[in-house]
């Protein structure tokens, strides 16, 4: 569903799937296309991205750089198959595909052990291992990883009997020339957003599964944000979204917020305090 045009926005954001952990009947899994300018970023390959991607009507060669915030299923679910797709539609310019750094060999197993061999493809993988704190250019744009305590309780409890499993997780700063985006994806606490939140956000895409949201609605609450995005929703805040919009709007009154669904497109404007151009407000 497209959202209204705004008159002129500095990026576009479009939500293949907006699930969270648990598998869902009407919805897919995290996976978030942003253009901005030229530039154009996939986040995220949860289960059901090759479906939200075909139908949006992209082509092969519209993403430049994969960035993978962890390895849970819903996040990376849809890689090979992603992978198969841009071979099939012969893509030929390189992805990069920027991952947890001990991430990398399963995720090169993985295309193996579904037989996308490098050699098949017809387009070259780079490989970035993520650093993190250490922005990366991304054409006209610039990512920056940041750690999450997402993973820390399941690091605690197997690190030492299956040393081969990566616990890293991020969220992610994105920055063009005119945009300042903050995304989420699955934290751990609400401190882990403290990097996002240095500075003013144009957009910030959050995650409403992992913390509790009333904490979460008071860190942000004096926060210069100039849009929310709420995704991957637990199935209890999913499920009541009516209530759900209530406690957002009570917490956080009436600045821009949605609740995203798959294939939701939204403009992003820039709207950091002091440069605010705000259209009419949209809540879905
Ligand atoms: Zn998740």
């Amino acid at each position: 569903m497209a959202a209204q045009s705004d008159p002129r926005p500095a990026g576009w954001l479009r939500c293949f799937g907006v699930g969270e952990g648990w598998p869902s009947s009407d919805r897919r899994h995290s996976s978030y296309h942003y253009r901005l300018g030229s530039t154009r970023l996939l986040v995220d390959c949860g289960d059901g991205l090759s479906q939200g991607y075909q139908a949006s009507g992209l082509g092969p060669e519209e993403v430049d750089h994969l960035w993978i915030s962890h390895m849970h299923s819903d996040h990376v679910g849809g890689f090979s198959l992603f992978i198969q797709g841009l071979w099939l539609g012969r893509r030929r310019k390189p992805l990069h595909v920027h991952a947890p750094g001990g991430a990398i060999p399963a995720l090169q197993a993985w295309l193996e052990a579904t037989l996308l061999p490098a050699g098949l493809l017809g387009f070259p993988i780079e490989w970035h291992p993520i650093q993190p704190g250490v922005p990366v250019e991304c054409r006209h744009a610039t990512v920056t990883a940041f750690p999450t305590t997402h993973l820390d309780g399941l690091r605690r409890r197997f690190s030492a009997a299956h040393p081969a499993i990566c616990f890293e997780a991020y969220s992610f700063l994105i920055e063009s020339r005119s945009l300042r985006i903050g995304h989420t994806a699955d934290i751990g606490h609400v401190r882990d957003l403290e990097p996002l939140l240095e500075k003013p956000l144009d957009l910030l895409v959050s995650e409403l599964s992992h913390v509790a949201p009333p904490e979460l609605f008071e860190r942000l609450k004096p926060c210069a944000i100039g849009q929310i995005v709420w995704v991957h929703l637990s199935s209890r805040w999913w499920n009541d979204k009516a209530e759900t919009r209530r406690s957002i709007q009570s917490a956080l009154g009436t600045r821009r917020s949605r609740i995203a669904n798959d294939g939701d497109l939204l403009p992003i404007l820039v709207q950091r305090e002091g440069k605010t151009r705000i259209s009419r407000t949209h809540t879905d």
